[in-house]
């Protein structure tokens, strides 16, 4: 028991085994099946047959023409290039987001000539030293702390952020980065560029105001840097409506990184960028990035997006998602905020509505029950752990998008009515009594004042008031 956490100490985490796993559903060693709400790889359903073909045949025919034209990576290249603005004309294929930021980083400072890097805080890019750099997520926690070359802005967060709520939080967050790159330029550092994910998702599924990006990006190129927007994550009609999250902000990047859909699971990524500034590179070369087997499998992936409409239904489906889960905000004291676009949604989990307090626990606790007894696989996400995180397979239905809903309502409402939940770790049941331990504090002390009568549970959270 720690802070005002819940008393889940005792409860011992099933380690979930998983053997296969197909469409939006992934199958456990005891043959359970379990929704998944997290797999933003296996972007058009795990194990679609259409690519797992064309992968088998073309492993068949041509794995490696290292050196020699290759006709699959032009075909593929060409294809991907038709989802992109024009300008965004040159592709560089990889086998990994990191590896795609880690490039992107070269290209902004080849062309421009400098060094210096303007990030959000929280922000994650990938696991390569370099990018460990510009991951404020993961210097913050590390001995290294942030090195002089980078420059942390805040994220536009309007939920939890210094701007909250605010019509003016737009201009108000973009001068506060102009603060912040000023200063820097006093300091005689010299901005490359900005990289970001333009719907946050790393610092808890983040939606920056409309007329954001337009205005950040001109302070960046004022500043003389380049705009990199990391698609890993939002790419392929993830956000709906549009293929790319950028698109929803009305702005051009000059380099657009992107990975997790691309391979459906196959490890491929790609960097996309203006010829300008891929001619600043000079030579480049990758032993497996574009290989025959990923561009044959890329193709797959983005053939099966358009015949199956996925980035419609993304957004049809997340639509119905994104409403149903604000009436939970409506009638649940814990849901402080509910947001995203398409498939990627987030719900953010407080202690209360008034004080907005991060409830890292209490999420811990609803995954888990959602996990135990509605065979619903979620994750938590955000600076503070407590942004139920919803990026499933693209395949996810209005049906899927119900039964999340109802399996949370029902979680939630045990937590308003103070229950406890029965979890079924292995073959035994567990009860988590879902009560923070102030509230025990407080029954305590009650006992103490009023005798056991006081510690009857609590029904509501009306009955807190
Ligand atoms: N950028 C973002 C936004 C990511 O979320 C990730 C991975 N989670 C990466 C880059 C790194 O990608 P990879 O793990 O494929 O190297």
């Amino acid at each position: 028991m720690d802070g005002r956490g819940l008393c889940t100490h005792h409860v011992v985490t099933a380690p979930l085994k998983i053997v296969r796993a197909q469409k939006q559903y992934m199958i456990d060693s005891m043959g359970v099946q379990y929704l998944d709400c997290v797999s933003n790889i296996a972007h058009v359903g795990h194990c679609h047959p259409q690519v797992v073909t064309a992968g088998k045949n073309q492993m068949a025919t041509l794995v490696s023409a290292q050196g020699f034209m290759n006709d699959s990576l032009n075909k593929y290249v060409k294809q991907l290039l038709n989802y992109l603005p024009d300008v965004l004309c040159v592709c560089y294929l990889v086998n990994s987001g990191s590896e795609a930021n880690d490039l992107a980083l070269r290209l902004a400072r080849s062309y421009t000539n400098r060094k210096d890097v303007v990030v959000f805080d929280e922000a994650y890019h990938g696991n390569l030293g370099n990018l460990i750099d510009i991951s404020p997520k993961m210097f913050k926690r590390m001995a290294q702390g942030k090195k002089d070359f980078v420059h942390v802005i805040p994220y536009p967060d309007t939920y939890r952020g210094m701007y909250r709520d605010d019509p003016r939080a737009a201009e108000k967050y973009v001068m506060e980065a102009e603060r912040i790159i000023s200063q820097a330029t006093r300091n005689n550092r010299n901005i490359s560029c900005f990289i970001s994910e333009c719907i946050v998702v790393n610092c808890g599924v983040i939606v920056p105001p409309r007329n954001y990006y337009k205005l950040l990006y001109n302070l960046i190129r004022e500043a003389g840097g380049v705009c990199i927007a990391d698609e890993v994550q939002t790419a392929l009609g993830r956000t709906g409506e549009y293929f790319w999250a950028f698109e929803h902000y009305s702005v051009i990047p000059d380099i657009v990184t992107t990975g997790k859909p691309l391979g459906n699971g196959h490890p491929m990524a790609a960097v996309i960028t203006t010829r300008e500034i891929a001619d600043s590179l000079g030579e480049y070369y990758s032993t497996f990035g574009g290989n025959p087997v990923a561009c044959a499998i890329g193709m797959a992936v983005l053939e099966v997006i358009d015949n199956e409409k996925l980035v419609q239904s993304a957004k049809a489906v997340g639509k119905t998602l994104l409403e149903s889960l604000t009436q939970l905000k409506e009638r649940h004291s814990c849901v402080g905020d509910v947001r995203g676009t398409g498939l990627c949604l987030g719900v953010e989990i407080v202690e209360d509505k008034c004080s907005r307090k991060p409830a890292r626990e209490l999420t811990q606790a609803i995954i888990m029950s959602l996990k135990e007894e509605h065979r619903i696989l979620i994750q938590g996400q955000g600076p503070n752990h407590n942004v139920l995180t919803i990026t499933p397979p693209m395949c996810f239905t209005q049906l899927n998008a119900r039964s999340l809903y109802n399996a949370l309502d029902a979680v939630l409402t045990a937590y308003a009515n103070r229950s406890t939940l029965n979890v079924e770790v292995g073959s035994s049941m567990v009860q988590i009594p879902l009560v923070s331990s102030e509230d025990l504090r407080n029954l305590e002390e009650e006992e103490e004042v009023e005798g056991p009568e006081a510690k009857r549970p609590r029904t509501s959270y009306d009955d807190m008031d």
